[in-house]
């Protein structure tokens, strides 16, 4: 049952440029799953489920998404996790880990504009965790790009491989539908209004006369042409080559008019490996392994203000979760058990039973949890700890009512324990406030804000010079010395480590010339 379990369930993230569709086709995808009846329910829902926070009220003005949330929902006797991940570059961080929790990633391509910067930041992304990537190229019923160029472009900008699952369909200017090359099938679309449901499809073969007739002449002799040139590349697709992020299924489509979509999604799923092995200090954990095992990939505090809950997402790695079982916490070395753990079955909560590897479930946290922690069941497991990404901006949180002091100390806590900003104390024998450092600016004005909606404090962030930070290991260097000989600003991070923040490399070279015992090491263990 265990392996009939973890085939079903496929945990996935989508990264796009913004407005290359996203939303639409997540929505779609909850179309077609049969979660929703008529795409436009979400929309409504999700503005609702929103404005409980002021939080995500910010996102919804700037038009950017900041949170990591997860959606899950049934599609075909499956079981989709969707993990959403910020699109900004300035919360790759954030995208990293939400990343780390999935097993592919679906990218989103408009035709017309072929790979964005965004689409390009967030594949690296991709890259570092050598994970299965799918393209679906959207609003192809829009004017755009020719698909032979598109596929030349992922190739070469983004250094993967592209195998043409589906082929796009044109006739008079018009999209019409899709070429599969694996069924070698042909589906011809019609238009409903809005794409709101479900659109009618009608299937041919390649050579069959009614292809002339749905498509005229130049048409069908358009597409036999195209299909004939990628067929001539030859190579069938190469499963562990897709397992490994090193080519990509491409597909085509218009996630507003649903066409191409169902063929997009059904291969997705057949495609999509199932979970794989996970590294950890005890060598690889298979999915199947009897013992359960997790770790906490987000925190998310006040998702719902009303219950001023925090949230730790885990991702569930191996054997098999069982409502209130009791679980070893590994870093705080004791067993803690999981009550009312909730799923997020298509935006509504819903109390979990039982959990299986691939699973995504969150679990209200009363402050036991940090980002990376390891639970599990039977001896202990713990895996390999999540990234630092080095902070490349600081700043100084200069309270405007002194009164609120504890308020921010706790807000300012709390907000690095989610990993949404790095925070940096004064080394014992110095005087100070903390510093924020953050990977991206936009962090900033998410700390302020929700500083002040979150904890009532109203602060102001004041920029610092410092434009790198490095964590000494090797031979200490005096850290409270450190600035009065202009070779930096010495300082603690949340776990206690020495840290050292620097204006620039001809800082860090000084200091290193200095000390030259100590390392300078870029990234920062565990979160
Ligand atoms: P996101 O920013 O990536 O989440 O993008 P959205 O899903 O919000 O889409 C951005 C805009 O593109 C919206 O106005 C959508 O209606 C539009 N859009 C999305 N998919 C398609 C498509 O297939 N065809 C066309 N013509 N427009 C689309």
């Amino acid at each position: 049952m265990l392996t009939r379990e973890i085939a079903r369930r496929k945990t996935f993230a989508i990264i796009s440029h913004p407005d290359a569709g996203k939303t639409t086709l997540t929505e779609k995808l909850l179309l077609y799953g049969g979660a929703i009846q008529l795409a436009g329910a979400v929309k409504a829902k999700k503005a609702r489920a929103h404005a409980v926070s002021d939080w995500m009220e910010m996102e919804r003005e700037r038009g950017i998404s900041i949170s990591t949330s997860v959606l899950q929902f049934p599609y075909k006797g499956r079981l989709l996790s969707l993990v959403d991940t910020p699109g900004h570059a300035d919360f790759s961080e954030d995208t990293y880990r939400a990343l780390m929790a999935t097993d592919a990633a679906i990218m989103i391509l408009d035709c017309a504009k072929g790979v964005e910067t965004q689409t390009k930041k967030l594949f690296r992304v991709c890259k570092l965790r050598q994970m299965p990537i799918f393209t679906f190229v959207n609003k192809l019923d829009r004017p755009g790009r020719d698909p032979f160029e598109l596929i030349g472009e992922v190739e070469e900008v983004l250094g993967i491989g592209v195998y043409p699952v589906t082929w796009p369909i044109s006739a008079g200017g018009k999209f019409r539908g899709v070429y599969h090359r694996e069924r070698k099938q042909v589906f011809l679309f019609e238009l409903v209004a809005h794409g709101a449901e479900i659109a009618p499809m009608e299937v041919v073969s390649l050579d069959a006369p009614e292809l002339v007739e749905a498509l005229d002449e130049e048409g069908a002799r358009q597409l036999r042409e195209d299909i004939e040139l990628i067929d001539a590349a030859g190579d069938a697709l190469d499963r562990d080559k897709l397992a490994r992020g090193e080519v990509t299924p491409m597909f085509f489509g218009s996630a507003i008019t649903n066409f191409g979509l169902p063929q997009f999604l059904d291969a997705f799923i057949e495609l999509m490996p199932p979970p794989a092995p996970r590294g950890s200090d005890k060598g690889p954990i298979a999915p199947d392994d009897d013992r359960f095992t997790a770790f906490v990939f987000k925190i998310q505090a006040n998702m719902d203000r009303a219950h001023r809950d925090r949230i730790a997402f885990l991702r569930v790695c191996s054997g098999r979760y069982e409502r209130g079982m009791k679980v070893h916490h590994v870093r705080l070395d004791r067993d803690i058990r999981l009550t009312n753990p909730v799923q997020f079955m298509a935006q509504e909560r819903t109390l979990v039973e039982d959990g299986f590897a691939g699973d995504i479930i969150g679990v209200f946290d009363p402050g036991l949890f940090l980002i990376g922690d390891s639970l599990c069941s039977g001896s202990p497991v713990k895996y390999a700890p999540l990234p630092q990404f080095p902070p490349e901006q600081f700043a100084r949180v200069v309270m405007i009512d002194p009164m609120k002091r504890k308020q921010l100390k706790k807000g300012l806590e709390q907000l690095a324990q989610e990993g949404s900003v790095q925070l940096f104390r004064p080394p014992e024998g110095r005087e100070g406030e903390a510093i924020l450092g953050v990977v991206g600016e936009l962090q900033f004005d998410v700390v302020k804000h929700r500083l002040a909606a979150e904890y009532g404090v109203d602060a102001r962030i004041e920029r610092l010079s410092f434009s790198l930070a490095r964590w000494v290991e090797g031979e200490p260097v005096p850290l409270a010395e450190l600035e009065s000989n202009l070779y930096g600003y010495g300082a603690l991070d949340v776990h206690g480590n020495h840290v050292v923040l620097f204006k620039g490399d001809w800082q860090l070279e000084a200091c290193q010339k200095a000390f030259p015992k100590a390392r300078f090491v870029e990234l920062g263990g565990s979160i």
